[in-house]
């Protein structure tokens, strides 16, 4: 008797597991992040963060809901990718090293820090590739929809922008021999600071962007002002890049510190 079918079913079932797990880590990481970022900024703390509201215009559910559903069909498109990552991976196709025993701790952050770094210019090189004109108006004009994003516009894309977004990471299986931990890890790292990017509100505080930090480190400030002028800032992580090659808005750190200052201003004046 052949064992062929029951290897294949094991295979099959193997693949189902591993999709299940894949689609949940991409949904679970999106949720427990950008869903309490938009409660706690738009719902709860709504009044008491409206000072530090970058636009300070209306959002409404349906923005929000199409948000949501549109970063939700990306982590669709996250999870598949990640699946065809991991089984190439185990075929010896890519270098992912998936069965391997956990990194350290200093390789853990290492290999997360280098992977930020590589991300920051991929994604600097790719966003200015979805913003030429013919490219534009297919792949990246629905992640424009929202001129003034929350937390849950973290990954609204077209599913094309998805694949593009999150082609960085079989990029790097095919380069990198790199733990599937740190890969875990940088993804839930890429989601916060998603969330925060398009959070519409500003938490740092005023001078950050003169401190040397702030000069090299982006904030909501930042990519609100992309999607409210879309002609610049099309950095994320760094304004390395954006400073570079001119892209970065001329005004940035003028609007930043008016943000900053109307907060401010709220915090020191004596309570009624
Ligand atoms: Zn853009
Ligand atoms: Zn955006």
């Amino acid at each position: 008797v052949s064992d062929a079918p029951i290897a294949s079913w094991l295979n099959g079932s193997l693949l189902a597991a591993m999709a299940s797990k894949a689609l949940y880590v991409a949904v679970v990481r999106y949720v427990v992040i950008a869903v309490p970022g938009f409660v706690l900024a738009y719902g709860v703390f709504a009044r008491t963060l409206w000072q530090r509201r970058i636009q300070q215009l209306p959002v409404s559910s349906r923005q929000a809901a199409r948000e949501f559903l549109c970063s939700l069909s990306s982590c669709v498109v996250f999870a598949a990718i990640d699946i065809g990552v991991i089984v190439a991976s185990v075929a010896g196709v890519m270098r992912v090293r998936v069965l391997d025993p956990s990194p350290g701790v200093l390789e853990l952050a290492g290999s997360v820090v280098g992977l930020l770094m590589l991300h920051d210019a991929y994604f600097y090189w790719s966003h200015r590739f979805m913003h030429w004109e013919p490219v534009y108006r297919v792949v990246h004009e629905m992640h424009h929809r929202s001129l003034n994003p929350t937390p849950l516009a973290a990954f609204a894309f077209h599913p094309l922008e998805a694949v593009i977004q999150y082609g960085f990471v079989p990029l790097v299986a095919l380069a990198v021999p790199i733990h599937v931990l740190s890969l875990f890890v940088f993804g839930i790292v890429m989601t916060a600071l998603n969330a925060y990017g398009h959070s519409g509100i500003e938490l740092m505080p005023a001078g950050f962007v003169r401190n040397r930090l702030g000069r090299v480190l982006l904030t909501a400030c930042h990519h609100d002002l992309h999607h409210s002028a879309v002609r610049y800032n099309y950095g994320f992580y760094s304004s390395l890049w954006d400073r570079l090659m001119g892209t970065n808005h001329p005004h940035y750190e003028e609007i930043f510190a008016r943000v900053a200052a109307r907060a401010a201003a709220v915090r020191a004046q004596p309570a009624a």
